[in-house]
């Protein structure tokens, strides 16, 4: 299980970066000072945003989705035979022309025909053919060139009600594919994919073959994980068991595979069959597996001179995961640039792209961005997880406060609410939240985004394109549309400030979002971008700003008496200090030995109210409406901060690099 324990832990990923990294110098002659693991200090982002924002959840939300993602397959193989049967009818084993039991809903060949999948004839033709070759319908009907197998899978999928296995996209772990042998796999039609802390899913042509359920379960570390079976045809299956169990899938071995040096052919003139074995094409898999399984935001490939390195962001952080040799960059970067389909030819202008993988049982979702650099491309990829994106306000942790100003802010149902922040602040997230909070059939909510990140359930989301539909055009065709309720991405101009404020000045609520440090900055960027006092005054509700701090890791942060100075940053009583959290320098294997693990927003909300609207209207300044405002109950993003230090969620490092506690 030598793979298996790569992906384990961070001290792992460590150890093969230290590992390659040795490689690249005796090799290379290349001055690369260790692997720099908290480097914050270089951040080559290259034009992906880093509104992450979104780890904070990453325990637990494994179990969510596998819940989601297929119903179970039930227990007890003993009550086998109705399952048997159903299993039947799915792959068209039963005699076609008996009455049987089925499955309720008709015989497969039927049903196909019914569906217009496949004619009459058709269809006498392949039952005539499976009579003599005995080979299920489903298989015959490929066969014959009747259906394609594509076509079948769905069809098998959808009669099941199972998830479905796409082996092009669906990343293989070499942890689960070890529970069994090639050869155990082959016999029974079972191909172990990825496990969850629950769960296992596998690939079956048959997901009702009990023989094979079972088998399963004699081999799983635990017997208490649920299977779930991802429906496929048997000769895609086969293939896959084939190319899963005839390469290696851990990046040690691939790396190991790649120094022999064996001549390999191009990564762009492979066809399917040949990508999946190609160890360029396995290494990339391995790799964005590695990222989404620890849980890092971003994927960093960084060519320079001598060495590629690859770093991710995990929690806001960046650290080096690989030191990859500057010769196999050119088929890395081929193989990303035709998984996202970009132009592989042009290797001089900036382009982006996405694709999405099956990885342990989940969507993952990538945007990518390649930048040329001196020593080549740059390319940086953005998992975005799409479990993740929408969560309950408690989740994102809003304060009870906070959830209550919120609260009274989304009930008005005319005015702008803003989000503010800078890029990496998380306002994405919670601006995601809050729409599907107030998400509801009696109303009618609508975006312009650029672009639509995640989509959302009974929303409609446009997406805005430069020179095709740029916001303000879009926000006109909107109105049109009847909404209650409108989101706009960003105001970034005069006309869309205008536009905004206009929609929100004609009954309708308008959530946005601005580039400012904090929320009184709102005011006078909006003053910058034209608009008049005196027309902001009453049209806005709302703005709130946040930032991301990170979280203690509950497993091994430690306790902690603050002395004299953290007090006076506390507000606290110095004679009687509370015991409060920090984090352990040495971590644990649960937060990848960082003593973080997520984050957590520090939230400010701005609610106006009539005599700060007089405020506005006189066009008094930042710092009088902020005096103002404290003296009602405004709470800063730095006091949200320390709430969240004496609750033992943060600690005052922490915070202090998101917000100034000492002011
Ligand atoms: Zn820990």
């Amino acid at each position: 299980m030598e793979e298996a324990k790569i992906l384990d832990s961070d001290e792992d990923v460590k150890d093969s970066a230290q590992e390659a990294s040795v490689d690249a110098l005796s090799s290379d002659g290349a001055v690369e000072e260790d692997v720099d693991f908290f480097d914050e200090s270089d951040d080559t982002d290259v034009g992906v945003e880093d509104e992450a924002g979104k780890d904070e959840v990453l325990e637990g939300d494994l179990v969510s989705i596998s819940e989601t993602v297929t119903s179970e397959v039930p227990e007890g193989a003993g009550t086998g035979t109705e399952l048997r049967t159903m299993g039947g009818a799915l792959q068209g084993t039963e005699d076609e022309h008996e009455d049987g039991p089925g499955i309720g809903k008709g015989r497969m060949g039927e049903r196909m025909a019914a569906m217009g999948l496949i004619t009459e004839d058709q269809l006498n033709v392949a039952l005539q053919e499976k009579k003599i070759s005995g080979k299920m319908l489903g298989e015959v009907l490929v066969e014959l060139g009747f259906i394609e197998e594509d076509t079948l899978t769905l069809f098998l999928a959808e009669s099941s009600g199972f998830g479905v296995f796409d082996p092009r996209n669906t990343i293989v772990d070499g942890e689960a594919l070890a529970i069994l042998t090639k050869t155990v796999a082959l016999e029974h039609q079972i191909l172990p994919i990825s496990f969850t802390e629950d769960s296992i899913y596998v690939a079956m042509s048959d997901p009702y073959d009990v023989v094979a359920l079972d088998t399963l379960r004699r081999f799983m570390p635990s017997r208490s994980l649920q299977i779930k079976p991802m429906v496929t045809t048997a000769s895609i299956l086969s293939d896959a068991i084939d190319a899963s169990y005839g390469y290696a899938s851990s990046i040690k071995d691939i790396l190991a595979e790649l120094e022999e040096g064996k001549e390999q052919k191009e990564v762009s003139s492979l066809n399917e069959k040949e990508a999946f074995m190609h160890p360029i094409v396995r290494l990339v898999n391995a790799l964005v597996f590695e990222a989404v399984k620890i849980g890092a935001s971003d994927l960093h490939f960084e060519p320079e001179e001598n060495f590629v390195r690859l770093r991710y962001r995990l929690d806001g952080v960046l650290f080096t995961a690989q030191i990859l040799h500057k010769q196999h960059w050119n088929g890395i970067s081929q193989r990303l640039k035709i998984m996202c389909e970009m132009n592989i030819a042009d290797k001089f202008s900036p382009q982006d792209g996405r694709f999405n993988l099956n990885i342990g049982g989940r969507e993952a979702d990538f945007r990518v961005s390649s930048l040329p650099t001196v020593h080549g491309e740059n390319i940086v990829l953005r998992v975005l997880d799409k479990s993740e994106s929408i969560m309950p306000m408690e989740a994102l942790g809003f304060s009870e406060e906070n959830l209550e100003k919120l609260k009274i802010a989304t009930s008005k149902p005319e005015g702008i609410i803003i989000v503010t922040g800078p890029t990496g602040s998380g306002k994405s997230t919670s601006l995601y939240s809050i729409l599907n909070e107030i998400n509801d059939v009696e109303v009618n909510i609508q975006t312009l985004e650029d672009p639509v990140e995640y989509s959302l359930p009974m929303i409609r989301q446009t997406h805005v394109r430069e020179g095709i539909l740029e916001f303000a055009d879009g926000i006109k065709a909107l109105l049109r549309q009847d909404p209650d309720i409108i989101f706009i991405g960003e105001i970034r101009d005069h006309i869309t400030a205008e536009m905004a404020l206009k929609a929100a000045m004609t009954g309708h609520q308008v959530y946005t979002s601005l580039h400012t440090n904090d929320s009184f900055g709102a005011i006078p960027r909006l003053l910058d971008l034209g608009l008049k006092p005196g027309m902001l005054s009453g049209a806005i509700i709302a703005v709130f700003a946040q930032r991301l701090a990170r979280r203690l890791c509950k497993s091994c942060r430690q306790e902690h008496t603050p002395n004299e100075d953290e007090c006076s940053i506390l507000g606290i009583d110095k004679a009687n200090p509370p015991t409060i959290y920090e984090a352990n320098g040495g971590g644990c294997s649960m937060c990848n030995n960082t003593g973080y693990k997520g984050r957590v927003a520090l939230v400010e909300i701005l609610l106006f109210d009539e005599e700060l609207d007089q405020l506005l209207a006189r066009n008094e300044s930042k710092a009088e409406l902020k005096a103002v405002a404290l003296k009602k109950d405004f709470k800063s993003m730095k006091d949200d901060g320390i709430l969240k230090v004496l609750e033992g969620v943060t600690d005052i490092s922490a915070i202090s690099k998101i917000v100034d506690i000492r002011k």
